[in-house]
């Protein structure tokens, strides 16, 4: 069974007078213990994709449907691209927030904290951090559930290479226990981890990569 359906689902916005198509009659399933990469340039609907699967947007046409059609917390999680940490929490209660707001534990706050080598920085505020931390803690942050399915929005980018092993690792244990895992992104050494990889170019699934017209 799959986690997340979406059939010919369509997103367009109004710019001024022209209207965007941003996401183009995309079909897509996503199953459990699966890792899969979402891949385009910028502009491509990445995002767009990403918030109709999580109920942020709602489609113009089509369905969504699966453990994200109506957002239930205990089993869905986002590293959205913006972070969103909460600057008046410190790393730790940060990552640790989903709990305090009601959600089962799937892991310990410490151990996922050290797993991604932020160990030492959880007395502080975000703002005290990198943003490379910040993006770690919010990565462990959707992590502490353990939730069946996890959305991530480019959660390498402020990553060297040494921290996005961590990451992906990361990632990839919590696929290979059984969850779902559907991730934008441009890092090749997180492609490499990925299967499968769909490609996304101007709102559309694309069977190869090939070049905006
Ligand atoms: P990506 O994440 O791949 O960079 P996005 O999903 O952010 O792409 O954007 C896809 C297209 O939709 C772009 O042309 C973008 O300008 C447009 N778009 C995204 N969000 C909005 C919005 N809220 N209003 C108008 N246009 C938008
Ligand atoms: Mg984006």
């Amino acid at each position: 069974m799959s986690t997340v359906r979406l059939s010919r689902v369509t997103k367009r916005y109004q710019r001024g007078r022209e209207i965007v198509t941003a996401v183009d009659a995309v079909s897509l399933e996503l199953g459990r213990e699966s890792m899969t990469a979402l891949v385009g340039p910028s502009g491509s609907g990445k995002t767009t994709l990403l918030n109709l699967i999580v109920g942020g947007e709602t489609p113009d046409e089509g369905t969504v449907e699966g453990v994200s059609a109506r957002p239930d917390w205990a089993r869905l999680a986002i590293v959205p691209q913006t972070l969103g940490l909460l600057p008046e929490l410190t790393m730790t209660e940060n990552v640790g927030l989903p709990l305090r707001l009601g959600a089962t534990a799937g892991g310990d706050v410490a151990e996922v904290m050290e797993l991604l080598g932020l160990g030492s920085l959880g007395e502080r505020p975000p703002e005290q951090t990198s943003l490379g931390e910040q993006q770690r803690a919010a990565v462990a942050r959707a992590l502490i559930t353990a939730p069946a399915l996890l959305i991530a929005d480019e959660p390498t980018s402020h990553q060297d290479e040494a921290n996005t092993g961590r990451v992906i690792d990361a990632l990839a244990a919590l696929a290979g226990a059984g969850s779902c895992v559907f991730l934008a992104t441009h890092d090749r050494r997180v492609l490499d981890r990925c299967d499968p990889v769909v490609h996304i170019l101007d709102g559309a699934i694309t069977d190869e990569p090939r070049l905006r017209r």
